[in-house]
């Protein structure tokens, strides 16, 4: 057994333990030690890193009561210092320590439980029941009044008399001992991983969006310096917005808004012009040949359709157009249905051509020089 200093003060950063056992595996060393502060993975919340004497700890994993850092180079039999990389543990605890109190507020105001806690490049917690971005708001508003009140963060395993009269949160199944952590009056729940001393530490909880998963709800969950770094990326982002549209930052939205609709009128006024301009082109049309391929630039898919098929009403044949750059281009190709798909065989077996289509209508891309294309369609003969 190792003796998990953790547990009892979630604040060493550093402290010496007996190396007891350091033994090589494949690519790194699995060291044990007489106590550790050093948290393995548990509880929804990674492993502490650190160095332990002059190794380098890359993983703890607790089995069968023994804690087995994985080191990436061999430790001496002895004393070690051991030091925690103390700001990975406290964003750790920061999030999940947030975590447990919105999970606390949702139990005690809505009922439902917390049914999953990850945290890795985020921190995301689950729920077995809906709640609306109204309702997270409000959990999300006493979760930071609790911070704010820095109520004090306590954790102890009770005897089994006195945790039979407690009321408190807990994974269905948990068997032997069972560690409480309790935050002030507004959680106590099961937990083995360290926590914040007190609710101060927290710095800032943010619930950021959620989804439908599995009858419930996931929300992603910034806590602590993690809450810093997004509000501070996100406050850069818009005030780059704001700059750009020379509006103020409170207005952002209502820009970004007003340019989206300038936007949509600006293109359905380009469209417009496109096809007028394709109705011009029609007319001046001129080729001898029943099958043809013509190159223009900038013509989305349902332009290229409206270009061929405006070609073939007006002149018959197998009318294709191209848009794109060398080697790739999409295309549309109108024509009698039995002559267009029997061309199209032969266009697919030829070039490499994506696509497909029917009644008379055919579209897709094709990787090819426009040389080659051309040259394809000179030669062909039905
Ligand atoms: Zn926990």
């Amino acid at each position: 057994m190792t003796e998990k200093l953790y547990e009892r003060d979630s604040h060493i950063r550093t402290f010496q333990a007996e190396v007891l056992s350091c033994e090589k595996r494949a690519g790194f060393y699995e060291t044990v030690l007489d106590r550790t502060a050093f948290f393995p993975e548990g509880g929804g919340q990674g492993c502490d890193f650190g160095t332990l004497a002059d190794a380098a700890v890359l993983d703890v994993q607790l089995q069968d009561g023994v804690i087995l850092h994985k080191t990436d180079r061999a430790v001496p039999l002895g004393t070690a210092c051991c030091t925690v990389d103390f700001a990975r543990r406290l964003r750790h605890m920061q999030n999940h320590s947030g975590e447990h109190i919105l999970s606390g507020l949702i139990h005690r105001h809505y009922g439902l439980d917390n049914v999953g806690f990850h945290l890795g490049e985020e921190a995301t917690a689950d729920f077995n029941g809906i709640l609306t971005r109204s309702q997270l708001d409000a959990i999300e508003t006493l979760a930071n009044e609790a911070v704010f009140a820095d109520l004090p963060v306590t954790a102890w395993t009770p005897p089994p008399a006195e945790l039979a009269a407690l009321d408190y949160r807990s994974k269905a199944g948990i068997e032997g001992e069972v560690r409480l952590v309790k935050i002030g009056e507004v959680d106590l729940c099961a937990c083995c991983a360290p926590h914040v001393k007190s609710t101060g530490e927290i710095g800032l909880i943010k619930v950021l969006d959620f989804e439908k998963n599995k009858g419930g709800i996931r929300i992603r969950i910034k806590c602590g310096k993690d809450a810093l770094l997004d509000y501070r990326a996100k406050y850069t982002g818009v005030q780059k917005i704001s700059n750009l549209l020379a509006v103020k930052q409170n207005e952002v939205f209502d820009g970004v808004e007003k340019l989206n609709n300038q936007l949509g009128e600006a293109k359905w006024a380009l469209s417009q012009m496109k096809k007028r301009l394709i109705a011009e082109k029609i007319k001046t049309f001129d080729s001898e040949k029943p099958v043809t391929a013509l190159f223009e630039e900038d013509l989305d898919g349902k332009e290229l359709q409206l270009y061929a098929d405006a070609l073939h009403q007006a002149y018959g044949g197998i009318r294709a157009v191209f848009s794109g750059a060398d080697p790739a281009y999409s295309f549309a190709a109108c024509g009698e249905e039995a002559a267009l798909n029997t061309f199209f065989v032969d266009f697919k077996n030829r070039l490499t051509v994506r696509g497909g289509g029917r009644n008379g209508i055919v579209q897709g891309t094709v990787q090819a020089e426009r040389a080659a294309i051309l040259a394809f369609f000179d030669a062909w003969q039905p």
